[in-house]
């Protein structure tokens, strides 16, 4: 596979915003629900939607993790474990899809644990105890679309739109440190904001960029 994602300083690659673009394979219209993912490719729904619990839970992460969020859109906030006993608390997926709805139009998408698993991760190499702080999360593509009108070099297929995307900032944490750890972690999307003072982190395949 190929991405168009990558920080042009280490991959001489275009950027793009917020995005996971450059596969033309994944082009597509975005597809809501495992059961239309049949015509897309094995390994983009392997990667995309509804792991099974062996993949959302790795080993080396604890049995009991906990997440903070404020969304500062909606001010909503919400803490509390979200992973318990083996798989997703259900009362907290609920909670976490509302404090992750696309803000724009209500619209909620099913909650992905990969991302939340990045963000406890993140947050733990960070040792905060400051709460996620939610600048955009789920967006429809009709949400995708309106940004894109605004900001043209933002890319027509997101991880926003899947579900699996957020930008973030946290108080006392600058975007460098946030960025710089989550590359520790080298999972998914990494794109430090640092100018407009947020990180995108995705689950999607590793690569990094800066704007
Ligand atoms: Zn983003």
């Amino acid at each position: 596979m190929r991405f168009a994602c990558f920080d042009p300083a280490e991959n001489d690659e275009t950027g793009c915003d917020c995005s996971f673009c450059g596969d033309p394979s994944q082009n597509g219209p975005v597809v809501p629900r495992r059961s239309a993912l049949a015509g897309i490719g094995a390994a983009f729904a392997a990667l995309t939607f509804a792991p099974s619990i062996a993949e959302a839970a790795p080993a080396r992460l604890p049995a009991t993790r906990g997440l903070s969020f404020v969304n500062v859109n909606t001010n909503e906030s919400w803490n509390g474990v979200y992973w318990r006993d083996g798989k997703i608390d259900d009362a907290a997926g609920k909670a976490i899809a509302r404090i992750l709805r696309d803000h724009r139009t209500g619209a909620h998408a099913r909650v992905n644990v990969p991302l939340l698993d990045a963000l406890w991760r993140v947050s733990n190499r960070l040792d905060a105890d400051e709460p996620w702080r939610i600048l955009s999360a789920y967006r429809t593509v009709r949400s995708q679309n309106q940004i894109r009108r605004v900001e043209k070099t933002a890319a027509r297929r997101s991880m926003h739109t899947l579900g699996r995307a957020v930008d973030v900032t946290m108080f006392g944490r600058s975007p460098n440190a946030i960025a710089a750890v989550a590359r520790r972690e080298k999972f998914g999307g990494i794109g430090n904001y640092g100018k407009r003072g947020f990180v995108h982190l995705d689950t999607g395949p590793y690569r990094t960029w800066r704007r």
